[in-house]
This record gives C-alpha cells, sequence and structure tokens, in this order.
C-alpha cells in the first residue's frame, strides 16, 4: 500500500480527497491517503504551503513531494525539503489561466472599456483586427505556450520570451537580455507568466518599461515581484502605459491604501487567475506517483538551482 500525505489547507480536503480517491483507482495505484499518517511511512507528501506541514526532516522515507500550487517560490526556500519537489501542471489551471488571459486581453484589443463608457452617445470607433495588434508573452511554459497558443489562434501575432532558447510553431521566440527588448518594442499587450525567482525580479522596471510603445497595456497574472510597482506607477502616470490589469501582488491581501486600488489606470483582481482543479490535478497527481513506483523521472520537477 502506497501511504499519501494530504498536506494542504484542511478546508481543501473535502474536494481532493474523492478526486484524488477516483484518480488513484483509474490508475489502479492501491493508495492509503490520509492528513494524518506517522510522518516516517509516508511515501508521498501533496502539499500547499499554506498546510502546518513545514519541517520535512521526519518524512524519511519520502519519494517525492507534489506541490499543488503552479507557483513554488514559497517552498523552494524551505530547507527542510530535501525530495524531489513537483510543481503543479493541471490541464484545468491551464484552461482556466487561457480563459482569464484571453478575456483580458479582448477587453484591451476590442477597447470594451470605451464601449461602456459611452453609452450615451452614437460615436463608432471600430477596433483594428487582432493581426494588427502585436503581444508579447514573458514565459513560455505550461501557461505562457498556451496562452500565445490561443492568442495566437485568435490572429493576434503573438512573441514570447523565455530564459532558453525556443522553437515553437506559428510564434516569434526570444530569450536573453537584448530578447527581452525586442520582445517588448512592438508589444501593444504585454502578459507576465513567469516564475518568481530571484532572476525575474522586476522583469519590468523603469528601464523594461522604456522600451514599450507609448500606450501599452500590461497583464500580470504572474506574480507580484516580476514587476517594480513604483515604476509601474510612473509610467502609468505619466500616461506612456494606457492601463494594466494586475492579478497578483508583492503582499496579497493588496492592502487597502495601495494606490493600485484607487488608480484610474489599474484593474486590480484578487489573484484569481488560474486555480487548480481537484479533478484534473488529481489525475497529474496520480501520473507522477505511477512514475515514481515504475522509476522514471518524475513529471514537472522543480530545479533548485533555477527555483522554478
Ligand atoms: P513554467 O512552466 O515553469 O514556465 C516558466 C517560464 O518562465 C518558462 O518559459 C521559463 O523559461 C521562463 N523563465 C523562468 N525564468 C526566466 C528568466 N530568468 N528569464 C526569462 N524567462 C524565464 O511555469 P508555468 O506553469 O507556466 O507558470 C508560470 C507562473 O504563473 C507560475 O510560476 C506562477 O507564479 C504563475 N501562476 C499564477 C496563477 C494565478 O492565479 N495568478 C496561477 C498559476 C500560476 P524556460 O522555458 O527557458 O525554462
Amino acid at each position: 500500500m502506497i501511504k499519501v500525505q494530504f498536506a494542504a489547507h484542511p478546508e481543501r480536503w473535502d474536494s481532493y480527497r474523492p478526486a484524488l480517491e477516483t484518480a488513484f483507482a483509474a490508475a489502479q495505484l492501491q493508495v492509503d491517503l490520509r492528513q494524518d499518517h506517522p510522518a516516517a511511512e509516508v511515501d508521498y507528501v501533496i502539499y500547499a504551503p499554506n498546510s502546518d506541514l513545514q519541517d520535512f526532516t521526519p518524512y524519511t522515507r519520502c519519494k517525492a513531494v507534489f506541490s499543488l500550487w503552479a507557483g513554488v517560490e514559497k517552498i523552494t526556500g524551505n530547507t527542510s525539503l530535501t525530495q524531489p519537489l513537483c510543481r503543479m501542471v493541471d490541464p484545468g489551471l491551464t484552461a482556466g489561466m487561457v480563459e482569464w488571459v484571453t478575456g483580458h486581453v479582448l477587453r484591451y484589443h476590442l477597447d470594451i472599456d470605451r464601449s461602456i463608457a459611452t453609452q450615451d452617445r452614437w460615436d463608432p470607433v471600430v477596433p483594428p483586427l487582432a493581426q494588427e495588434r502585436p503581444v508579447t508573452l514573458l514565459g513560455l511554459g505550461a501557461l505562457g505556450t498556451a496562452c500565445a497558443t490561443a492568442l495566437q489562434r485568435l490572429g493576434f501575432p503573438v512573441t514570447g520570451w523565455s530564459r532558453s532558447q525556443k522553437t515553437l510553431t506559428g510564434l516569434h521566440c526570444e530569450h536573453g537580455a537584448e530578447g527581452l527588448t525586442r520582445a517588448l518594442e512592438t508589444a501593444q499587450i504585454v502578459i507576465l507568466l513567469l516564475p518568481d525567482t530571484a532572476a525575474t525580479e522586476n522583469t519590468l522596471n523603469a528601464t523594461t518599461l522604456a522600451h514599450l510603445p507609448k500606450g501599452a497595456r500590461i497583464i500580470n497574472p504572474g506574480r507580484g515581484p516580476l514587476i517594480d510597482d513604483v515604476a509601474l506607477l510612473d509610467a502609468l502616470d505619466s500616461g506612456r502605459i494606457a492601463h494594466a490589469t494586475l492579478d497578483v501582488f508583492r503582499q496579497e491581501p493588496l492592502p487597502q491604501t495601495h494606490p493600485f486600488w484607487a488608480h484610474p489606470r489599474v484593474t486590480v483582481t484578487p489573484h484569481i487567475a488560474a486555480e487548480t482543479r481537484p479533478l484534473t490535478a488529481a489525475r497529474m497527481i496520480a501520473k507522477n506517483i505511477q512514475h515514481g513506483e515504475s522509476g522514471l523521472p518524475f513529471l514537472n520537477q522543480v530545479d533548485r538551482q533555477l527555483g522554478y
């Protein structure tokens, strides 16, 4: 019997338990799933950093820790966690992110705000076609690539930027510091889907924001520290950046006193772009346990050096 510990916020147990049991049965895995196994007996931990479990030292036979979250910046600093750590790549979460990003891109592209603001007059302004609206995705991982592909299917010319060089059909791919400058220079809409690491902090700062064309819009469903808040506020105040939609922040919940709340050129959403969905996430976890039990490399393993 494989002993799996569920270590997430207790209120998640009721939604995850049936999904995990179904997925384990479908994968023909004999699993004893609990929240209270003795630590030294646990084979795998399903983990969210807001659980009580912070010290992994007693988990001496644990073969892997499966994060329920795609972003692992709150876990990678835990020095007691020496087991392989896998981040969440979940088709349900990805679908949610594609919908959220596409919706906010189309809001900007079609200038839906203008339609809402001009309900008192007949004032036709026809939006351009998607093919005339270059979009840049910073981050071409599981989520960035899915969003880039969806936007490309709608006709947007999409440029993507990643750490390593990539070749993706139909996308213009850039990497490195010079690649970032090129990726920003033409972008009318920029979407950030990078992980929060030492190397990605303030990816958008006063210097890089200055590479964007006047009137560009920014959508950040990645992580708060990817953007220098002060530099963004300066660019918004001067009108160089027309608008920003921000889902993630350095401090969450975003403090009521933060200038983003009242800024006329900012839309705040409360970290709701995409959530892990128990049904599809459970299948991914079952698949990864199958990998572990048959000696195959774990899927979506975090590189501790890179931090994602
Ligand atoms: P991922 O698969 O790990 O992809 C990360 C991408 O970022 C990769 O393309 C990677 O480049 C690139 N990257 C990393 N460091 C870089 C650097 N220094 N310079 C340039 N590119 C760099 O991650 P994911 O699953 O797509 O998720 C991305 C992020 O979305 C997560 O880390 C999380 O913070 C955020 N997220 C937010 C929500 C929400 O609700 N708001 C939900 C889920 C996730 P390579 O391809 O070269 O490795």
